[in-house]
């Protein structure tokens, strides 16, 4: 396939600014070059001169480099200017604006944002939005909210306290910036909501009681500053603050900033971040609460969800899920048909009917005993460190293989992703010269974005995968202190004639049931979890536990 006739004689352009320094990589003069050369190689282009202003500022338009390819264009000795991208052209967008929309389609100079995907000679939208990066560019507002954001990350890192009111308990310390000290006026308060939660009372009632003793709630305390207003009926507490207060760790004395990101520099919507995303600083003032209260109060909350009237009190309750609809199953009693006067709990997915889920109805008593015997077989594996390390190995050796296969089927399917937009590229060249006609170029790109779709589909699946895969890989690392954490939860576990609930809930984090009593046990540790995927292929699970449902 033919591309353009015309034969450029290219003039590319590379500029190392001082404002970018030499910190950033990807903006040196060797990795602009490699951009350019790749670019050109791609394209077939012939690089005639290659202009260059080492360390001069992107919003002067006097720049050595810069001014001799102005010169050469006039003298007619480069008919394509090449860039890595818009910035690098410049900064300050009147002058940019001017050589894009002015100079060069004066001089009939082709102009080339590599990375932008502006090509003045085509008509494609990128060119559409170049005056609004060249503005961008002028504003510099990107890179300037990043710098911003970076900093504020760092000092998160370190510890300090960067939110701007601090939370219900805690205020600013007097002269050290960023950090918190008790506000001893209403650390009270905050004990006594976790002490009710801890013994028993739920959200409702502590809401109820803060109310009626006309304690101000944390945004009024803040306006008014008194912890107790007799007259005050307008602020009230509400259940969402009280269970946000018992489950915030600022109470134990850490600090988890970074929960919510700003999307980008422009769009200032906040999106959630995920655990792992999350900066944890331990330690970084002192607690209001003790750690052993707060983890019974975590466990509790846990239990309740939702339901704050818990009729009977079963172990499981709180920790099962359906695997279909995601929400929290029920267990309820029902009559058994054949014996009409003895009830029986029964695992169920609520309402299942008018929502088209899936009724389950489970046996909740045998569900309890086979459970925790299993559970128990899965602390026995890891107490055992021989069985352990075994599958521990043979684990890690399949996801690594797995991994290697993954990879290059990724590969292969980037490679097959870019012959699709080489092609797409060139047809549309083809188009434009009028060698192909509009209805087959349709015809054919359509199939191949369809192509593309399908194949970016894969893409984002494998990437999953290998992300898996690299987690089962990676726990291996875990530090030591969580294996002393784990090994002394399962000891005791194993030792304990009956098991509460709160010792189910600090192993498990949630157990999924599907409408084929199917039981999938999510665990609070990496390698019980990996224990209980992997067990059947080690020791013949079906032979201990015996058939799970029914
Ligand atoms: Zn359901």
């Amino acid at each position: 396939m033919l591309l353009i006739n015309k034969v450029f004689r290219v003039g590319t352009y590379i500029r190392l600014s001082r404002e970018d320094g030499d910190k950033q990589e990807s903006e040196s003069i060797g990795n602009q070059r490699k951009i350019i050369e790749r670019y050109a190689k791609e394209n077939n282009l012939t690089l005639v001169q290659e202009y260059v202003d080492d360390g001069v500022s992107g919003t002067t338009f006097n720049r050595p480099g810069f001014n001799q390819m102005i010169e050469d264009i006039k003298a007619g000795k480069i008919d394509m200017v090449l860039t890595k991208d818009l910035s690098r052209l410049g900064r300050e967008y009147i002058q940019t604006g001017f050589y894009i929309e002015n100079f060069f389609p004066e001089n009939n100079v082709r102009y080339v944002s590599i990375l932008d995907g502006i090509d003045t000679f085509l008509d494609t939208t990128n060119n559409d939005i170049t005056p609004f990066k060249a503005i961008l560019n002028d504003m510099y507002a990107k890179d300037i909210s990043k710098k911003i954001k970076s900093v504020i990350r760092e000092k998160q890192k370190n510890g300090e306290y960067m939110c701007s009111t601090p939370p219900y308990g805690y205020k600013r310390h007097s002269s050290i910036k960023n950090k918190l000290v008790i506000d001893e006026k209403v650390a009270d308060v905050v004990r006594k909501i976790f002490e009710m939660y801890d013994n028993g009372v739920g959200s409702i009632l502590i809401t109820k009681y803060l109310n009626d003793n006309h304690y101000l709630p944390p945004r009024a305390y803040r306006q008014i500053g008194k912890v107790i207003d007799e007259n005050d009926f307008e602020h009230n507490w509400n259940e969402v603050a009280i269970m946000a207060m018992l489950k915030n760790e600022v109470y134990i004395g850490n600090s988890i900033q970074n929960k919510r990101v700003s999307i980008s520099y422009k769009v200032k919507k906040l999106k959630n971040i995920s655990e792992a995303e999350q900066i944890r600083v331990n330690n970084t003032h002192e607690p209001i609460i003790d750690k052993d209260v707060f983890e019974r109060v975590q466990c509790l909350a846990k239990a309740r969800g939702t339901n704050t009237k818990l009729k009977y009190e079963y172990l499981f309750r709180g920790l099962l899920y359906c695997k279909h609809c995601g929400r929290k199953l029920q267990i309820v009693l029902k009559k058994n048909q054949k014996r009409q006067a003895k009830k029986h709990p029964y695992i169920t997915c609520s309402d299942h009917k008018s929502r088209g889920c899936y009724a389950l109805n489970m046996n909740y008593d045998k569900f309890e005993t086979q459970m925790l015997d299993i559970i128990k077989q899965i602390c026995k594996i890891y107490a055992n460190k021989e069985i352990f390390s075994g599958m521990y190995d043979t684990v890690t050796k399949k996801s690594l293989n797995l991994k290697e296969k993954l990879n290059k089927s990724l590969n292969s399917i980037d490679k097959k992703i870019a012959d699709i937009n080489i092609k797409l590229d060139k047809m549309y060249m083809d188009k434009l010269n009028d060698l192909i006609l509009e209805v087959d170029y349709r015809r054919y790109a359509d199939n191949f974005i369809q192509e593309r779709t399908k194949l970016l589909e894969q893409k984002s699946e494998l990437e999953n995968k290998i992300a898996q895969a690299d987690k089962t890989i990676e726990d291996k690392g875990q530090v030591e202190e969580k294996d002393k954490e784990l090994e002394k939860l399962i000891n005791e576990f194993l030792s304990l004639e009956k098991i509460e609930k709160i010792h189910l809930y600090r192993l498990i984090d949630k157990i999924e049931i599907d409408k084929d009593k199917n039981i999938y046990i999510h665990f609070n540790f990496a390698k019980l979890e990996m224990i209980s995927q992997n067990m059947d292929e080690f020791i013949e699970i079906e032979k201990i536990i015996g058939k799970m449902h029914r």
